[in-house]
């Protein structure tokens, strides 16, 4: 457990996170039904976890395919895991039966490698595609027009299902500097809904310093870490 992490705080944390997403949910003319949170759980013991848990956290969203398996075991069998990490194609087999959602679909060789395993394992799993908004050199994901171009070869798998497109903003002091990223996160959403003729219902986005503004811009799936667990350690 990380030193800053004191389980004891967890709840306190989670009446503070619930009265926020709330709030934003009242100012966007949203439902508080519309967004959940999923606890990025990274780095984090079983033990907190478990104090999560018992807090009301339902959702949990691990990183690395190896540490999920070995928490999941460990935790109520009612916890819903997903992966906020990025995933190796060498971790697909073990990461499917895992999760309940993939966040961080950032190719077409991946997608078509889940969707091989996903077919011989008798599973269809619900995935997210990342997209790199910001052009960041550092980050996974599609870059936009490569997903527009990709698209209908992503929507035709067999098994794999999109339901939704994952961004993760640039880091900064100020969560404003987000907003024009969530933005664009939304508007390639609803380009892609009319391009492909589906529903994508699901836009995975914001973290502990810009949930809110997340939020505003049509947020589904916040993963929050530091503002739920306390610091890393
Ligand atoms: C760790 C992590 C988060 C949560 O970050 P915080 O700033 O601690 O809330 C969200 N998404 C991904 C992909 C992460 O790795």
């Amino acid at each position: 457990m990380g030193i800053l992490s004191d389980p004891s705080n967890i709840f306190e944390r989670l009446d503070q996170l619930e009265a926020t997403i709330c709030e934003a949910c009242v100012r966007s003319g949203r439902r508080r039904e519309e967004v959940e949170l999923v606890a990025a759980s990274k780095k984090q013991t079983v033990e907190v976890l478990r104090v999560a848990w018992d807090a009301g956290v339902g959702v949990f969203g691990e990183n690395r395919v190896q540490e999920a398996r070995e928490k999941i075991p460990l935790m109520p069998s009612g916890v819903r895991w997903h992966l906020i990490g990025h995933l190796q194609r060498n971790k697909v087999r073990m990461a499917l039966p895992l999760f309940d959602m993939v966040h961080g679909v950032d190719s077409v060789e991946l997608a078509h490698a889940m969707d091989r395993v996903a077919a011989e394992l008798g599973l269809f799993p619900k995935v997210l595609l990342q997209v790199n908004v910001s052009g960041e050199g550092t980050k996974f994901g599609f870059e936009r027009e490569e997903l527009k171009r990709e698209l209908d070869g992503l929507l035709s798998l067999g098994r794999v299902e999109v339901h939704g497109l994952m961004t993760m903003a640039p880091y900064a002091e100020d969560a404003e500097e987000a907003r024009p990223y969530f933005v664009a996160l939304r508007e390639l959403r609803e380009e892609l809904e009319v391009r492909g003729g589906v529903k994508l219902p699901h836009l995975s986005m914001g973290m502990s310093g810009d949930y809110v503004v997340a939020i505003e811009e049509g947020a589904t799936l916040i993963r929050i870490g530091t503002a739920l667990f306390g610091a890393r350690g």
